[in-house]
């Protein structure tokens, strides 16, 4: 294939006039002119789409074939499948007391990375220079383990700087593997992209310096036919400690990639064919479904469907960049297509999720009737111990306020109300504030459901049928999910049931 030399920015940003070197009549070395658009893309691969040295291959085939379709191609990287559990694991246990997981997590980090560069990269000089680089990075985990170890205390701050290397054994192994195939391609740490504030485990970007930094980085790379293979899930602050996105932010960083340089689509390869009517793991019969919008996919990502962080979306929607779920293992199968305005088609409800690791947490007591400020003072005393509320129902009654947390802010929530509420709770107006945990929110997602009247008979239909208790129940007010809340034992049959009773296996175009 024969690479442009210069590139020219014409009207639009990415339409370019590609001058080709070496023309085929000889008479100038810029005589094959011509104009044509640019696409943009950013590819990111999830853990099992870098899991072992057949799915490496796959993704050297990828990229190489987008590359021939004269993209401009941004790869984004998770780290090896398993690599950030055992990371984050052995750090926990460090500062546990315990060294052996961490001695023992620096050995197979480094078989493991060693096991696919040796498999895949032909040149020697490039294996060895990636081993140095792997022996260095895993050196230094075992040093911050042993200093966690020393100090007996992880801290959020340690934990990123922990829990993010294995994008930075990952990235440069994928870059090497592609250059192996031919595909010109060098790391670059998000570090020097994403620019973050400092909520550690959960780092927000800074949109302004985040756009200045990739571009100034990555367009002369991109310009020079370079593809650029970013780390996915870290960043860091303005001055410069390392943060990470959260679990499993690598789609994050894509969809903040690809906003910040204004690219025209983001790919997320993963190990399914999109976004599917269920999780397949629960439902095996669940399908593709072929195009979803933005708001649908927000709701199914927020509620449980592990496929995409749930802030991937926000990035994507401000720019109108399309995202596209895809299935690493089956690159030909067209998966999911998330934009603004999907074609309609004949289902009412799109998919269903479950989010689990949850608690509902009751104030009740005849005393809030019509007493003002209550819900108010609730929820200011659920920010305060800095929880996120999932899920918010209330009795028409008044009497009653329910909400759904995450299992982990159960204390801190459960203390700071009993704290706001404590002269409520003297003066019996309240009788108590409940916690019942192992509970799972059930989330029937899709657009058409506004409007369709029967649908909350058909959902409620087919879980009394199954003899499953609905816990309560919320609609939001844009009509396109109904949540309910079922016990843990009950949530899978519950999606099941659910699923078949829209028929969701044979409506949607697979
Ligand atoms: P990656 O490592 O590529 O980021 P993840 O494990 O984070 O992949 O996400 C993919 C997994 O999401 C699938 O293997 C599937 O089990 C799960 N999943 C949950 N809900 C859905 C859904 N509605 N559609 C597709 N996959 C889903
Ligand atoms: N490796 C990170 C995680 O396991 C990020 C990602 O995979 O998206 O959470
Ligand atoms: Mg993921």
């Amino acid at each position: 294939m024969t690479h442009p030399l210069l590139v020219y920015p014409a009207r639009r940003m990415r339409v370019f006039c590609l001058l080709y070197p070496g023309s085929t009549s000889g008479k100038s070395d810029f005589l094959e002119t011509r104009s044509r658009k640019i696409i943009m893309r950013v590819l990111k691969f999830g853990g099992t789409s870098v899991g072992s040295v057949e799915a490496f291959g796959q993704v050297a085939k990828i990229v190489a074939r987008a590359r021939e379709e004269d993209s401009q191609v941004i790869v984004v990287t998770s780290a090896m499948s398993g690599v950030t559990d055992t990371l984050i694991n052995a750090a926990k246990a460090a500062a546990a007391g315990d060294r052996k997981p961490y001695r023992e997590a620096q050995e197979d980090l480094l078989a493991k990375h060693q096991m696919v560069a040796g498999q895949l990269i032909n040149d020697g000089v490039e294996r060895a220079a990636l081993g140095r680089l792997f022996e260095s990075r895993l050196n230094s985990f075992e040093r911050l383990c042993r200093s966690v170890d020393v100090l007996g205390e992880l801290t959020p701050r340690g934990l990123d700087v922990i829990s993010g290397l294995g994008e930075r054994l990952a990235a440069p192994l994928l870059a090497a593997v592609l250059r192996t195939h031919g595909v010109a391609a060098e790391w670059v740490d998000a570090a020097e992209l994403i620019v973050t504030d400092n909520n550690f485990g959960s780092a927000n970007p800074l949109e302004e310096p985040t756009a200045r930094h990739a571009q100034a980085r990555l367009m002369p790379l991109l310009s020079g036919g370079i593809v650029p293979v970013v780390t996915g899930f870290v960043g860091a602050t303005e001055a410069g400690i390392s943060t990470t996105l959260g679990r499993g932010g690598s789609d994050y960083s894509a969809a903040i990639l690809g906003a910040a340089l204004n690219a025209d689509e983001v790919q997320i390869w993963t190990d399914v064919s999109g976004i599917l009517t269920a999780d397949p793991r629960i439902v095996p019969d669940a399908r593709t479904i072929r195009e979803i919008s933005y708001i649908e996919a927000a709701e199914l990502a927020f509620y449980g469907a592990k496929v995409l962080h749930p802030k991937t979306i926000l990035p994507a929607v401000e720019r109108g960049i399309a995202i596209r779920v895809l299935n690493t293992f089956e690159p030909d199968h067209p998966g999911t297509l998330v934009v603004k305005e999907p074609k309609p088609t004949a289902d009412v409800a799109k998919a269903i999720s479950a989010i689990k690791g949850l608690t509902m947490v009751t104030v009740e007591g005849r005393g809030m009737l019509g007493v003002p400020g209550i819900a108010a003072r609730t929820f200011a005393a659920v920010a305060r111990a800095g929880a996120n509320v999932l899920m918010i129902s209330q009795s028409s009654s008044e009497q009653s306020i329910s909400f759904v947390i995450r299992e982990l802010d159960q204390p801190a929530v459960v203390e700071a109300l009993e704290g706001e509420m404590a002269r409520e709770i003297a003066s019996h107006h309240i009788d108590r504030v409940n916690a019942l945990e192992g509970i799972v929110i059930v989330a029937v997602v899709g657009a058409s459901m506004k409007g369709t009247p029967g649908i909350s008979a058909r959902i409620f239909g087919a879980l009394g049928e199954a003899l499953i208790n609905v816990i309560a129940i919320a609609q939001g007010s844009s009509e396109c999910n109904i949540s309910l809340v079922v016990a843990r034992g009950d949530a899978d049959e519950a999606v099941r049931r659910i699923h078949a009773a829209f028929r969701l296996n044979e409506l949607n175009g697979g």
